[in-house]
């Protein structure tokens, strides 16, 4: 899955960012620029997703390589 950076206009694999996690929250950075590129909260109510820097995410029928 190919997500776009708001912040740089990078085209990366999800699989390439950079993940910080603790017991609450996953924040997933773009490793380009490192803007947030979304927040995954979790807490006793379930779960939430934010997005922060992601333009889009994109998965492709043929393959996940990014087209750049
Ligand atoms: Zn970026």
């Amino acid at each position: 899955m190919v997500g776009v950076c708001r912040g740089c206009d990078s085209h990366a694999a999800l699989a390439e960012a950079m993940v910080e996690i603790d017991e609450r929250a996953a924040i997933v950075r773009c490793r380009g620029c490192s803007h947030t590129l979304f927040t995954v909260m979790r807490d006793e109510g379930g779960v939430r997703v934010m997005v922060a820097s992601l333009s889009s995410l994109e998965r492709s029928l043929q393959r996940d390589i990014p087209q750049s």
